[in-house]
């Protein structure tokens, strides 16, 4: 392309759906770079406050609030990512399901109450997880079951990210990257014309290295991994992602997915999904997808990288070796 004007390089972090969210652009000018990301933040903040879980008022907290009782009018926000989760559960497998939040607030990771439940407690939530209980007319949302919840943690992340550079692009904004907690979407061309790289991260705990590097251009890139949210009982780390198979976190194998697709959403879902149907059932899904790729590492130091995607991926760290 031809850059006629000059760009600079303007950034902005701020704390946004528990996560550190990070945005950079190239902009005419500084003071229109950071309209443009606060503009950008603010919509995430709405987002936020529509499917924060724990936030009194929001759409995911009413439709909880209200579960067995009534139906709850919701945005259309709200509406196009419970219809995203929904469909994600199907292509799944069950896999990714919205309706698991009576597992995850039994097992509380990450809360003040986290613990190992007991079997019993863990088989009683696993009864109040149909997502056939959660019903749409309309805006209305109602989920009939009173002992289910929604939790939309594995997905709204991705959605905000989408919008966020929407909202960038309104702005006049042509290119730059949105990062919230390690969901990246980069758009447009860098001013030297070179691709965005970013890198996957080492799936160890407190870990800064990378693994290997990824070249993007107008794609997100969006990784779930076992060594972030977690804690230690007895000696045995238990993470975040729930296999609604068996109301534990989920053991396949698999310590790192990260998944590059046209949009953060379908990222956010998938990486969350492929994590929990392991390598091998997780690739031949990513296979499917059109315009879907994914690089899955697994405990033994194996990287996976999907037949799309071999062209965007240089393994730095030569501990990981590619599978074959
Ligand atoms: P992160 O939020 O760290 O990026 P994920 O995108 O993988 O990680 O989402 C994990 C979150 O998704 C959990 O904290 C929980 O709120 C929710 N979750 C956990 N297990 C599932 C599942 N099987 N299906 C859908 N959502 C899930
Ligand atoms: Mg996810
Ligand atoms: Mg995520």
């Amino acid at each position: 392309g031809c850059q006629s004007q000059s760009l600079v390089a303007v950034e902005n972090d701020a704390f946004v759906l528990g996560t550190f969210g990070q945005i950079r652009v190239y902009a005419p000018s500084e003071e229109e770079g950071l309209k443009a990301i606060a503009v950008a933040f603010k919509r995430i903040t709405e987002l936020e406050n529509a499917m924060g879980p724990s936030l009194v008022g929001s759409d995911v907290y009413n439709i909880n609030a209200n579960a067995g009782k009534t139906s709850v009018q919701v945005s259309d926000d709200t509406l196009k990512v419970i219809k995203e989760g929904i469909k994600y559960e199907g292509l799944t497998s069950g896999a990714f399901n919205i309706t698991l939040g009576s597992l995850i607030e039994l097992w509380g990771i990450g809360k003040e109450w986290q613990k190992v439940p007991s079997p019993a407690d863990i088989q009683d939530s696993k009864e109040h997880i149909e997502i056939i209980n959660l019903q749409i007319d309309g805006n209305k949302i109602m989920i009939k079951d009173p002992e289910m919840l929604m939790d939309l943690g594995g997905i709204a992340k991705g959605y905000s990210v989408d919008e966020a550079v929407k909202v960038l692009k309104a702005n006049g904004i042509k290119s730059g990257f949105v990062n919230l907690g390690g969901d990246v979407y980069a758009f447009g061309q860098k001013p030297d014309e070179s691709k965005w790289a970013i890198g996957i991260q080492k799936p160890l705990v407190n870990s800064n290295g990378v693994v290997a590097k990824v070249l993007l251009e107008n794609q997100s890139i969006v990784s779930s991994g076992n060594y972030e949210r977690y804690f230690v009982d007895k000696g045995i780390r238990y993470h975040h992602i729930i296999d609604p198979a068996t109301g534990y976190p989920s053991d396949s194998g698999v310590v790192s997915v990260t998944i590059i697709s046209d949009s953060a959403i379908d990222g956010d879902a998938l990486s969350t999904a492929v994590f929990i149907l392991g390598h091998e059932k997780g690739m031949e899904l990513v296979e499917e997808l059109e315009g879907v790729d994914a690089v899955v590492i697994t405990k033994d130091n194996t990287v996976y990288i999907s037949s799309g995607a071999n062209d965007m991926v240089e393994i730095l760290d030569k501990t990981y070796q590619p599978a074959d």
